[in-house]
């Protein structure tokens, strides 16, 4: 070992971020100090002794410190496979992604192409996915482990794979022997390190499943310490009901639940969040834990041809385009977008028939559209018969837009709610594309911060942290994460409020966000001085056995000590071995009272 090497092993941090208002992610009002980094873990916190033994010290005077953000809901689960780099998260401080989110995940996956749950993974040109289904979730964990990535994961399985893996596409009750199937490859799963399970109810085949289903699902998940959380059944005229079978759910199967982005559709509905956050109150007071997502917009996204009623939508390409052209039926269309349709999302009515609410992202052949509302676009015309002709004249090629659906006045008392986290709703990100994306999928945590902290001050920034990275660490079981303590993993971002902004804004712009100076994944600096430093992918595949679980199941967890005192072993052994270096070239011997206390205090 030469001498160099036992130098280097014989600093004290390999960083230390001095002078910094640190804000831990408990939500406790922030405090000014200092943090130590060794071999990936936050060693020490508050007033750090020796300082300057240390290979890096960052000058934190003016930033906020805070945990790595933690994006509780994201379907970026095959994104390692296409774009390992996770920029826009890295740019908003985003350090964990949890995934398999609504009901759908990679894995486990049919063999057969006939019966895979692909539809929904082509969103984000990355059909290429086809070429691996993986057969089960153990399987796509390995295979994510052999990739370098940016971020840490944090992967659950959706109901939808589940499901799909027994009953296919159809509209059946399983038997009791296709239920015993489903509920051994939750258990098969949950085994190999998923978090939980996920449902789209307001998807196939997830729609075709009833609350005796998930509550039996559940209880598996359960007994492995996961979580159940669902993308509800209607999020507009029938939310109320919707957000019953959750808790219906949380009762009998009696599992921690999430409401996957809580919030109210179409302006007729407006004021329904009140009952919907007096259900889940009076739920939480009952005694069932369940929590919300959510994520900071007032739009949903989709394709404009999802402004047809679904008779209209049947069968091809060709059949929507001839309804169209016939006078008779593209009158009926237009009677029932006006009128509504039992069991149609009317988004046009639900953005409140107004079409500056419906705004182009994306227009094959029309670049110059993205950002420009149908009002926009139809200058003089009837804005909905413009959008009839250029369904018609597109030859009906896929055409996002966004949609300005969610009720205001909802969505501010949701964000207000402690027990309502962040997350995005984020798809892939091609960055290569010209296409725009919903900015959810690239702002959402800068955007959270600058709207709601910043400006209109509806949290305080505590609070804000808190939702962002003690409480989803918490919510998921991570007890490693989310917290600025001693023993925790050194996952963490530094930015000045002021500077923070999602350049995205409304328009679904591919930028990246701005203010996250510094960002730290497991102890490796992977934004430097505002600086993306794209080589260093130091992100880990999380695995939920590997952490504590909240009810005892033989053999199923590792305790977190455990883990912890393998890393307190390796911290030792190189502090054995630098304290020979030091003594053998006659360094200044050194006192040895070296934070010990901070590093053995207990994990929460
Ligand atoms: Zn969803
Ligand atoms: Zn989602």
């Amino acid at each position: 070992m030469s001498f160099g090497v036992l130098l280097m092993l014989g600093l004290r941090y390999d960083y230390v971020v001095i002078n910094v208002t640190i804000v831990d992610g408990t939500g406790s009002p922030r405090y000014n100090g200092d943090v130590g980094i060794k071999d990936g873990i936050i060693i020490s916190v508050g007033n750090v002794k020796e300082r300057e033994d240390s290979r890096n010290i960052i000058n934190g005077t003016g930033y906020i410190l805070t945990p790595g953000f933690i994006d509780v809901h994201t379907h970026l689960d095959i994104a390692p496979f296409f774009d390992p780099s996770f920029l826009p998260q890295l740019s908003q401080g985003i350090t964990t992604v949890a995934t398999g989110m609504c009901g759908l995940s990679p894995a486990p996956s049919n063999q057969d192409p006939s019966v895979q749950l692909y539809t929904y993974f082509k969103l984000g040109d990355i059909q290429r996915y086809q070429e691996r289904p993986f057969a089960n979730f153990s399987i796509y964990l390995d295979e994510l482990d052999k990739i370098n990535i940016s971020v840490n994961m944090i992967p659950l399985v959706g109901h939808g794979a589940i499901r799909n893996m027994v009953l296919g596409n159809r509209n059946k009750k399983p038997s009791i022997e296709e239920m015993q199937i489903m509920k051994n490859i939750t258990s098969e799963t949950m085994k190999s390190g998923a978090f939980g399970m996920t449902t789209g109810l307001a998807y196939t085949p997830g729609a075709y499943s009833d609350v005796e289903e998930l509550i039996e699902l559940s209880k598996i998940v359960k007994e492995y310490g996961g979580i159940f959380m669902s993308h509800i059944r209607s999020e507009s005229d029938d939310v109320i009901e919707s957000v019953k079978e959750v808790i219906s759910v949380a009762k009998g199967a009696n599992i921690p639940s999430q409401i996957h982005h809580l919030k109210v559709c179409g302006m007729k509905n407006a004021g329904k969040g009140e009952e919907v956050l007096k259900l889940i109150e009076k739920a939480r007071e009952d005694g069932l834990d369940i929590t919300a997502d959510q994520y900071p917009y007032l739009m949903s996204s989709t394709g404009l041809s999802s402004i047809l009623p679904p008779w209209a939508l049947e069968g091809g390409s060709k059949d929507v385009i001839a309804r169209l052209e016939n006078k008779t039926t593209r009158a009926k269309i237009r009677t029932d977008i006006l009128n509504g349709l039992e069991g149609f999302d009317d988004l046009w009515m639900n953005v409140g028939n107004d079409p500056e609410k419906i705004v182009i992202i994306s227009s094959p052949g029309h670049p110059e559209y993205s950002g420009k509302s149908l009002k926009e676009l139809a200058g003089n015309e009837d804005a909905m018969e413009w959008g009839f002709d250029y369904l018609i004249n597109s030859s009906m090629k896929y055409t996002r837009a966004l949609y300005f659906v969610i009720v205001e006045q909802d969505f501010k008392s949701i964000v207000k709610k402690d027990y309502v986290m962040v997350g995005s709703d984020t798809q892939f990100v091609n960055l290569s594309s010209s296409d725009k994306v919903h900015p959810r999928s690239i702002a959402s945590h800068s955007r959270f911060l600058r709207q709601f902290v910043r400006e209109e001050k509806l949290l305080s920034l505590e609070e804000a942290i808190r939702k962002m990275t003690g409480f989803p660490a918490q919510r998921y079981g991570v007890e490693t994460k989310g917290f600025i303590k001693p023993g925790f993993d050194a996952d963490i971002t530094l930015f000045k409020l002021e500077n923070v902004d999602d350049t995205t804004k409304d328009t679904g712009m591919v930028l990246m966000s701005k203010g996250f100076d510094f960002v730290f994944v497991n102890g490796i600096l992977v934004v430097n001085d505002s600086i993306i430093q794209n080589e260093k992918r130091p992100g880990k595949i999380l695995r939920r056995h590997l952490f504590k679980l909240p009810t005892s199941i033989p053999n199923a967890s590792i305790p977190t000590k455990q883990i912890m005192n393998t890393k307190y072993l390796i911290f030792a052994m190189i502090v054995i071995v630098i304290g020979f270096a030091y003594m053998i070239f006659g360094k200044k011997s050194r006192s040895n009272d070296n934070n010990q206390s901070e590093i053995l205090d207990p994990i929460i």
